[in-house]
């Protein structure tokens, strides 16, 4: 017999479920949840021969069907995320089924937000069976996600309550880690958020290790190349996203990562057994300096053309100049604070440059590269008039702005070949230049040049 836990919603087995499918009139139950191994209806005949029930499908939801959020799911974008049909006598019954094993690794938090809108419309509409194969652990797994989120309640709590109304209940560990999880993003599943970066790229770290490829589509953005055309929502995050820290390699300056890919770790914590995590551990805020990361971790991308190809490890080298950047193992590695990282994507810190350049700053370069082109092949004249003023400093009133633009000038020679420097001198340069890129000064930069574009010679 089923379990009530509110009103409207009742937790069961197989069993339960079977009778109500088949011709049970005694329930109110008009929508049931399947989580099984299987989807598919015919896995009640699999399980008793003697059982038939009739199914017409509604329709079959693929993880790649399933919006701009299947790019970053830790799902295979092929695999099925539920299907919904009639089902049971008369075909009365809409029955939606879920894909799951109960096993510690399967993937729950990803099936979450589907169960817990099918639940919550059946509800309005009717009565709900959850149930899984004993009503034990995935159905009650689900439930209790549903109770988190309707009533606001941390996974005890939830796990608790549902105990109340059936004490057998027991989600198995890895669940119950899940949850945990869905509590600390605020009892939904978000994809931005770090908690869920990190359970992606372990689920992609554990597909991997079995045998199973990543495809490219599971590989973040290379943020080195140029994007498509975005939606308004994206575009409110890039805004956000101005500020932020970019990575580029340290040699060519080629972006490599963009903040939003950094997977961040607690320095020092983890599975890690090493003598130092006890010598500090009576003050967690006296951090030595040995604890201090050399590296930082970010998500698998898609210039990694090594992770691409399939490779358990490997070198992480810039797609430019080709200079080694890092490192990545599917099976993890040890930051130099003692975490594990696991799977690990890592970055050395001496190896990229930690850019305060917005993206803002780094559109009005493109800008002012534009004018100075402009001005060397149509204006030769002007551009030396300019470059003298500046190197000579004749115009004391912008001294300042004219020391920054002649390095801009500068590193615009260097990069159109007009003058030759040494790799020294280039590297000065954009030391110089990292330290003055700021927004107001370029935009005057830009003013400027616009102005010397406007001179008659
Ligand atoms: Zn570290
Ligand atoms: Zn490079």
């Amino acid at each position: 017999m089923p379990y009530t836990v509110r009103e409207n919603l009742s937790i069961g087995n197989i069993s339960d479920a079977a009778r109500i499918l088949q011709n049970d009139t005694v329930h109110s139950v008009t929508h049931i949840l399947s989580v099984l191994s299987s989807a598919s209806i015919s896995f009640f005949s699999e399980w008793r021969p003697s059982i038939s029930i009739p199914a017409k499908e509604i329709t079959k939801v693929h993880v790649a069907d399933a919006g701009a959020g299947a790019a970053k799911s830790a799902l295979a974008s092929d695999k099925l995320l539920y299907s919904l049909e009639y089902a049971g006598r008369d075909l009365k019954l809409v029955r939606m089924a879920v894909p799951l094993r109960d096993t510690e690794n399967e993937n729950l938090l990803d099936y979450l937000e589907v169960c817990i809108d099918f639940i919550d419309r059946g509800r309005k509409e009717g009565s709900v069976l959850v149930h899984c194969f004993a009503g034990v652990s995935r159905s009650a797994a689900v439930i209790t996600a549903y109770l988190m989120r309707i009533e606001r309640l941390s996974v005890e709590d939830a796990l608790e309550s549902l105990r109340q109304s059936c004490e057998n209940v027991c989600p198995n560990d890895g669940f119950l880690e899940q949850l945990k999880l869905f509590e600390g993003m605020g009892f939904k599943v978000d994809h931005s958020s770090p908690i869920y970066k990190r359970f992606r790229l372990k689920a992609l770290g554990e597909n991997h290790l079995s045998g199973l490829r990543i495809d490219s589509s599971k590989l973040g953005a290379d943020p080195g190349m140029p994007v498509e055309i975005s939606s308004g929502a994206e575009e409110t995050t890039k805004v956000e996203n101005n500020r932020r820290p970019t990575y580029r390699c340290r040699k060519c300056r080629r972006l490599v990562a963009l903040h939003e890919h950094v997977i961040d770790h607690v320095p020092g914590e983890g599975e890690t057994a090493f003598g130092w995590n006890k010598r500090r551990g009576g003050n967690p805020f006296n951090k030595s300096k040995e604890s201090e990361c050399s590296s930082i971790f970010i998500e698998p991308l898609r210039w990694m053309k090594a992770v691409e190809e399939g490779a358990l490890e490997g070198k992480l080298s810039c797609v430019h100049c080709d200079a080694r950047l890092g490192y990545f193992t599917w099976a993890g590695l040890q930051c130099s604070c003692g975490s594990w990282i696991t799977p690990a994507f890592q970055l050395h810190k001496s190896r990229i440059d930690i850019s305060p350049i917005t993206s803002v700053c780094f559109r009005m370069l493109t800008v002012m590269k534009i004018l100075v082109i402009d001005l060397i092949l149509h204006k030769p004249k002007a551009y030396r008039h300019l470059l003298h003023n500046v190197i000579n400093q004749k115009t004391m009133k912008f001294q300042g702005l004219l020391w920054k633009l002649a390095v801009v000038f500068l590193l615009f020679e260097a990069r159109l070949g007009v003058s030759i420097f040494s790799d020294l001198h280039h590297r000065i340069i954009l030391f110089i230049i990292e330290c003055c890129c700021i927004e107001s000064v370029l935009l005057n930069a830009v003013i400027m040049l616009h102005k010397f574009c406007r001179v008659p010679y």
